[in-house]
């Protein structure tokens, strides 16, 4: 379904990202981790067409996506959750969550769709009224994948979606995660909380200073040493 192709990314004179190769297959969950500045941010940014690649290729259902701009990109059902969230914290939860509809063509399916992401985020929709600035940090992240799924997104880039939340939210956010897989969308995760990612994940991919160094079933990742040592505190 997405396949990136030796995708090397540069800024200025830093090499962000280096010969990366992964694949995501329609339905899947694919984990993307590694340590801090290693280049994970990056790669969904490439994909979302935020930056432009130095060479390599990015295809989604076979057609090239590295010179699409990124409304180009969200279009072709490509929705980045980005770290921080960037909801609009002057407008109301469903403002944020209307304000993904906007280049839609289905306008008539809006309501059913906001119906289906105030089920499947109760707290959102007790606080659809409320200035989205003043929702808690684990309620904006809600907000994020809300508006991701407001966008009918096939393919969902979530940049660290548990960062700074409390364990119990954590727990929460990643079966809302696995329920959004379950009705269909596909999830490519970005985090660093490595051992909640390589749960819910079927694939992963270990990136380490621009390059993919380990990459195939989760639970074969989890389970390896270097990965154990480095991302999984040794338990
Ligand atoms: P983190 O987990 O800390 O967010 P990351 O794995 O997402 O890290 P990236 O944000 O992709 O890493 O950064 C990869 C490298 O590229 C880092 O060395 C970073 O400093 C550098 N970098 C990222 N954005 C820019 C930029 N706009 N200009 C210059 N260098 C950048």
């Amino acid at each position: 379904m997405l396949e990136v192709h030796d995708l090397t990314v540069r800024y200025g004179n830093i090499e962000a990202l280096r010969d990366v190769s992964l694949r995501v297959d329609e339905g899947d969950v694919v984990a993307l981790i590694g340590a801090n500045g290693a280049g994970k941010t990056t790669t969904l940014r490439a994909i979302s067409g935020l930056v432009r690649p130095y060479r390599g290729s990015i295809r989604y259902r076979g057609q090239e996506l590295t010179r699409l701009s990124a409304e180009r990109v969200t279009a072709m059902g490509i929705a980045h959750v980005p770290e921080g969230r960037a909801i609009f914290a002057n407008l109301s939860v469903q403002e944020n969550l209307l304000l993904a509809t906007y280049a839609r063509r289905d306008r008539s399916r809006v309501q059913e769709d906001l119906d289906l992401v105030y089920s499947l985020l109760p707290r959102l929709a007790e606080r659809r009224r409320q200035n989205a600035g003043t929702l808690s940090g684990g309620e904006q992240q809600m907000l994020a994948i809300g508006r991701a799924l407001m966008s009918r997104a096939q393919v969902m880039l979530l940049d660290e979606p548990s960062m700074g939340l409390a364990p119990v939210l954590v727990v929460e956010i990643f079966r809302l995660l696995q329920e959004i897989n379950r009705q269909g969308t596909t999830l490519l995760l970005v985090e660093q909380n490595a051992r909640m990612a390589l749960q819910i994940a079927r694939r992963a991919y270990v990136l380490e200073a621009g390059r993919i160094v380990l990459a195939g079933a989760a639970r074969e990742v989890a389970s390896d040493p270097a990965v154990r040592d480095a991302y999984l505190g040794a338990a």
